[in-house]
Parts: structure tokens; sequence; C-alpha cells
């Protein structure tokens, strides 16, 4: 399969990038990594005229530490991110999200801000920015805006970003000291397939009462967005983090949050029992890290 013909830009810089999307209009798509855009342009899935390549603008493939955040640049890749000492350090749910996207060749291209813009409600770091709260900014030619990422997808591979806009990056707060996160994916294979059911959590308790402070659960793969699993969220908080608790939160997530479909990898089902089993070891784990306050 060869690519259809296209002209390529190459901006240096977000301004210039904006600037050629205004121009060039419906005729032009951005292209990040290009592991899923190439792909789609292959089986003609999407035409274009114009490819406006961001992989050369340095801002948007950067790390920056603010004073209680971190901004990720929308064209950092995996590889990256699994190998940056504050990724690893304070947000292990995205580290396991990168390390487990396809191959080392995919990690190597695609990068998380092509993860978010192509929406899959199976993306492997999507469930990780909901449950570290991350924004993501969004810049045009004479606007820049913030909104929550919980916010940001509208339906299978469809996100709220505009006509004009770029995806520059996400700002995900430094999570506080006695909190941890875990992220699993569960899929048909271990690598390069596309997930069944994949569950992030992060929790925070209070070394003092011992109960929990605040959680987060995000689900993906068991309805048309990634999601927030809000009942279950509510049933952990001013409880004490045990197996008993994490179970209950599992059975909200399973019973009450998750809206999943039958298909070819999966019935409706299976998902929703393994929704309930996740969602029990990521708090789980999550917890422990919490304790070991390393996360
Ligand atoms: C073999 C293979 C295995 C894969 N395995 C997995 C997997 O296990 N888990 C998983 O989640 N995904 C997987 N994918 C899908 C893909 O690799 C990811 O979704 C990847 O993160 C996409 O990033 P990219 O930089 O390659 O995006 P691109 O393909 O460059 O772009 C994707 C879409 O986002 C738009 N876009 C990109 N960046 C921006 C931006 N900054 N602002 C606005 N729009 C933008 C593009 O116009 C395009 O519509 C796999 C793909 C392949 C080919």
């Amino acid at each position: 399969m060869l690519l259809p013909s296209f002209e390529f830009h190459e901006p240096l810089s977000i301004k210039d990038a904006l600037e050629l999307k205004k121009n060039l209009g419906e005729n032009a798509k951005l292209l990040a990594g290009g592991t899923d855009l190439l792909v789609h342009l292959k089986k003609k899935l999407v035409t274009t005229k114009n490819l406006i390549s961001l992989s050369r603008i340095k801002a948007l493939s950067q790390i920056t530490k603010e004073d209680d955040a971190i901004v990720i640049g929308a064209c950092t890749t995996m590889a990256q991110l699994s190998s940056s000492p504050v990724i690893q350090e304070k947000f292990a749910a995205l580290k396991s999200g990168c390390d487990n996207l396809g191959t080392h060749l995919i990690r190597n291209r695609a990068t998380i801000g092509g993860n978010a813009c192509n929406a899959s409600p199976a993306g492997d770091t999507l469930c990780a920015l909901l449950v570290y709260d991350a924004m993501a900014i969004l810049e045009s030619s004479d606007k820049k805006r913030e909104i929550p990422v919980a916010d940001f997808f509208i339906g299978p591979g469809k996100s709220c970003i505009q006509k004009d806009e770029i995806l520059t990056g996400f700002r995900l707060p430094i999570p506080p000291e006695n909190s941890g996160a875990h992220y699993i994916q569960l899929g048909k294979r271990k690598s390069s397939e596309i997930n069944v059911v994949n569950v992030a959590s992060f929790l925070e308790y209070d070394p003092g009462t011992g109960k929990v402070i605040t959680t987060r659960i995000a689900l993906g793969s068991v309805a048309a967005t990634p999601i927030r699993s809000p009942k279950a969220e509510e049933s952990l908080v001013g409880q004490t983090p045990e197996e008993a608790s994490f179970f209950a939160a599992g059975e909200m997530a399973r019973r009450e949050d998750c809206r999943p479909i039958d298909d070819f990898r999966g019935t409706a089902g299976y998902r929703q029992a393994m929704v309930g089993v996740l969602t029990k070891r990521t708090l789980a784990t999550a917890y422990e890290r919490a304790k070991g306050a390393s996360q």
C-alpha cells in the first residue's frame, strides 16, 4: 500500500504551524509520529493535500517542570516519557501506559498528543491522563485555552479540538505526598494489540486517619470515550484502603459506571467483569505506592 501524494510542510515553531493551519484550513492535516495518520492515509480512510509535520518544533517535545505541575509537550514520544526521571518518579501510571503502547519501533515515534487526538476509547495513555487530572493545552493563532482532559474526548475518534487549533501539550499537577497510581491494560496479546479493557487508578490517603482522601479511577475500552468512574470513586472516599473497599469500588465501576459493547475482541459481559477485577488491582497497587511515598 503506497501513500498518496501530498505537500509536506515542516514548520519550526508553533506560531508558524498555526499560521499554516489557518491558511491551509480543511486542506491540511497535522502529523506527529504518523503511527495512526500514515496508516489511515495508506488505507484511504483519510485524504489530504497537505501534511503539516510538528516533529521539528522543539517546544512540542519537551517535558517542563513548573512549581506544582509538569507540562508535557504534545509531540513527546512514548519512549521519551518512559525514560524521563520525573515520569518514572511521579507518574508511574503514565509510564505504564507508555510502556504498554505498541512495540519499541512504535514507541519511538508515537506521541502523547497523537494518542489523545486519535481519541480511541482504548488509547494507552488516556486513562493515566484522566487520573492525574491533566489539562489539555490548545492553541490557535489568536487564543490559548486549557481544558480538563475529561472534556477533551467527545466520541470514538473525536475530540473537542477546533479546526484552527493545535494541541500543544498537557499540564499535570505533581501528585501530593501519600498518593500513588497504577495502570493495567488487558489485551488478547501482550503488545501491539488494541486493549479489551484498560484501567488506571489514583489514590491519596491520610496517614493520620488511615482513610482515603481522594481517588480517581479511569476506565478505557468500555464506553465511547475513556471515562472516569464517579460511583466507584465516591464509594472509596473516607474508607479504609483495604481489600474490601477496593473490591466494593470495583463492583461500583463494573455495575454502575461502565457501558461496554460486544465486539470481536470481547463480550460486554467479559469487559464488565474485567473492569471490576482491574479496578480492584490498580487500587491495591496505587495504595502500595502511596504507602511507599515514592510515587
Ligand atoms: C503497529 C501499531 C501498534 C499500535 N499499538 C497501540 C497500542 O498498543 N496502544 C495505543 O494506544 N495505540 C496504539 N497504536 C496507535 C498509535 O501508535 C497511537 O495512537 C499514537 O500515540 C499516535 O501518535 P502519533 O504521534 O503517531 O499520531 P499521528 O498518527 O501523527 O496523529 C494521529 C492523529 O492526531 C492528530 N494530531 C497529532 N498530533 C496532534 C496535535 N499536536 N494537535 C492536533 N492534532 C494532532 C493527527 O492529525 C491525526 O489525526 C498503534 C499503532 C500501530 C501502527
